[in-house]
């Protein structure tokens, strides 16, 4: 843990106060804009406003209710929940088109070399050999319907018949045989149809758990909400609540888990996925996401901007309500213009947040401390020209100064102050002033730098 005292900046116009040498610069002003002081080690990305829009189409089969395309009446007490209820009981109806499959040939599983386990709800079908990885998928499974029912604050009555069979396959062909499969399998890693969900196996026996993971929440949501739209939320949360910690010894599971590295959860590799992205320019904007279709996650780094933006929504306390709005909106006519819509005039705010936390995704990542604080650090009738002291938390990201710059001025920056790091080669506490400890270097910075950032209004 890190242990910090505050750290001072002073901030002026014009004139310099030089009371400490660790940070003197010149900003040039490109226009009308609020300054932000950061103590930690991030600074923000470039963001670009965009004015499209996400065009949808897709003919809803069942009777709307009224207001449910207005995405304001979602967050209203008086009428979410009768939206909310409608959505199940429509999902109830079309559960009843769902693919009604031949049995399997359970008699012959053993001539073809399959496995079966069973648990109360799921059949497990494999051809890969005995071990406690492969072995403990049922009941791995089995543990997480419960877990996935408090997730979505659903009743997990409602599954009290659910039957899934769950296929983990080395060699399809004996799959087919089984009628499990009509053809060699067309996806790539994993898939849900029906109450049937199949994954082909992967080297690390954490992702082959994961997968089946992956594919019962898309069962229970198709199940539940009644589709699995839009598709970014759709994979998005199953990458999400996919991610998990399994003990095998007290049989319990975690789902939506974080780990604290990839070491952790083997095969997992979306936050090395989305760097490597970021830094080739090539992170997608969030409606880039919003359009996303399934020929796009032929890509794997599809699933990794899903699960990133998922992870984004569900764990920024602002945008909590949203992610969990999301996915009542599977059968309505257009749920990403809901979303759309639900965010409104927060959606540069929604970006600059975003591509905060883009650029600074890791395993640890503190979704509290990290939050942009937008609150002025000072009242508003101060006067640059006579110098204004600004103080920021190191222990925090992002923090607004409240201070407006004008265009074609020149500011100096001054920061004073100590703060405290806890270096971890060293196991000791050390102080360090604003340039940071240059003995350790996150994001390509020595850590606790003072990062200072002219930011537009949003
Ligand atoms: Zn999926």
């Amino acid at each position: 843990m890190t242990s910090e005292t505050h750290r001072l900046a002073r901030l002026s116009a014009r004139v310099a106060f030089a009371f400490c040498a660790a940070l003197f610069c010149c900003i040039p002003i490109p226009a009308d804009a609020k300054v932000t002081v950061k103590s930690a080690t991030k600074q923000s990305a470039a963001l670009a406003r965009t004015s499209e829009t996400t065009p949808e189409s897709r003919p809803v089969a069942d009777d709307p209710t009224p207001s449910e395309n207005d995405a304001s009446a979602w967050f209203q007490d008086d009428t979410a929940p009768r939206l909310r209820d409608d959505v199940l009981e429509r999902a109830k109806r079309r559960r009843a088109a769902w693919p009604d499959f031949q049995p399997l040939k359970i008699a012959k599983i053993k001539e073809l070399g399959i496995r079966r386990i069973q648990t109360k709800r799921i059949d497990f079908y494999t051809d890969l050999a005995a071990s406690p990885d492969v072995d403990q998928i049922p009941e791995a499974l089995e543990a997480a319907i419960p877990k996935i029912c408090q997730f979505f604050k659903i009743d997990e009555a409602r599954f009290d018949d659910l039957h899934i069979d769950a296929f983990l396959m080395n060699d399809p062909a004996p799959f087919i045989e089984l009628g499990a499969l009509d053809a060699p399998p067309q996806f790539l890693h994993g898939y849900s149809f029906g109450d049937r969900i199949y994954a082909k196996r992967h080297d690390s026996p954490y992702y082959n758990r994961f997968l089946l993971t992956h594919e019962l929440v898309h069962t229970i949501m198709h199940e539940l909400f009644g589709d699995l739209r839009p598709q970014w939320f759709s994979e998005g949360v199953a990458e999400y609540l996919g991610l998990h910690r399994w003990n095998p010894k007290t049989k319990e599971i975690e789902i939506a888990y974080r780990p604290e590295s990839e070491d952790e959860t083997p095969g997992f590799g979306r936050v090395r996925a989305i760097r490597k992205a970021n830094a080739a320019g090539l992170a997608p904007t969030i409606l880039q996401m919003l359009r996303y279709e399934p020929a796009d996650f032929a890509d794997t780094t599809a699933y990794a901007w899903c699960w990133a933006f998922v992870t984004f929504l569900h764990n920024t306390p602002k945008y909590r309500d949203l992610a969990e709005a999301l996915p009542y909106w599977a059968i309505a006519a257009r749920p990403n213009q809901l979303f759309i819509d639900a965010v409104g005039d927060r959606w540069g705010e929604l970006e600059y947040d975003w591509t905060d936390f883009v650029s600074h995704i890791d395993y640890e990542y503190d979704f509290q401390r990290a939050a942009i604080d937008r609150s002025a650090r000072i009242d508003a009738d101060y006067d640059l020209a006579q110098g204004v002291v600004v103080t920021v938390d190191p222990a925090k990201g992002w923090q607004a100064t409240g201070l407006e710059l004008k265009a074609n001025q020149t500011y100096q920056i001054v920061a004073a102050g100590r703060f405290k790091y806890y270096l971890p080669d060293a196991d000791k506490v050390m102080e360090f002033e604003a340039p940071g400890a240059t003995c350790e270097y996150l994001f390509g910075k020595p850590a606790g730098r003072l990062l200072a950032a002219v930011a537009p209004d949003v």
